[in-house]
């Protein structure tokens, strides 16, 4: 990291202030963090689908699909999976800057990597979201066959079976997927964005 020298930052003429006043909302990033399987894509989702009947902007970043194109140079290493959430932060940001209300949909499993993006936004802007699901659950779910892929030997360093999960010290919002049902989760998030003026 670190290769790009002689490069400016350009301020650009109409502002992140300028985007939210004419959206008529906040921006931020609801950063959806959990074991494969737990409900981050089926609820980031879900959450998508509500804010955008309300009229609010915005994007759904989700894992699988990010992998498929801007991240397809990397795999599943320590060093791959930071990158890969480096990158997703930068965008996420992005996103943040141009006005939207944007959920990622990526396991995360390390907390330095998601302390990382945190770090890169501003006060309130960064909502940590832990989908809390039992692994017992999620590998009763399994909704794409990955843990007894894994359980097989046939996927290395499977997080939740041979990778650890680093559960968050502090997330914004808590999502125990195994208790409540979708509509409930997605009404704690927008409690949460109209509790905090950004909705
Ligand atoms: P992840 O994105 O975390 O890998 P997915 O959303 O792809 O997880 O899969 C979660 C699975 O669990 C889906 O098949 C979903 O229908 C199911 N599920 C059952 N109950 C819930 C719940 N309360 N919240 C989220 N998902 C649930």
């Amino acid at each position: 990291m670190g290769k790009s020298t002689n490069i400016t930052w350009h301020e650009t003429t109409i502002s992140k202030t300028d985007r939210r006043i004419q959206n008529g909302h906040g921006s931020c990033v609801l950063w959806f963090t959990g074991l494969s399987g737990s409900g981050k894509s089926t609820i980031a989702n879900a959450v998508s689908y509500e804010l955008y009947r309300l009229g609010i902007n915005e994007y759904v970043l989700d894992g699988d699909n990010i992998r498929h194109g801007l991240n397809k140079d990397l795999g599943f290493s320590e060093h791959d999976r930071a990158e890969n959430i480096r990158r997703i932060g930068e965008v996420a940001k992005l996103f943040v800057d141009s006005g939207k209300v944007v959920t990622t949909a990526f396991i995360s499993p390390f907390r330095s990597d998601r302390d990382q993006v945190r770090a890169l936004f501003e006060e309130g802007e960064f909502i940590e979201v832990y989908i809390d699901c039992p692994l017992e659950e999620c590998e009763r779910r399994d909704p794409k066959q990955l843990y007894a892929k894994a359980r097989r030997g046939e996927i290395k360093d499977f997080t939740g079976i041979d990778s650890p999960y680093e559960a968050p010290d502090n997330p914004e919002i808590v999502i125990h997927s195994d208790k409540v049902t979708v509509e409930e989760a997605v009404e704690q998030v927008l409690h949460y964005l109209r509790e905090k003026n950004i909705i």
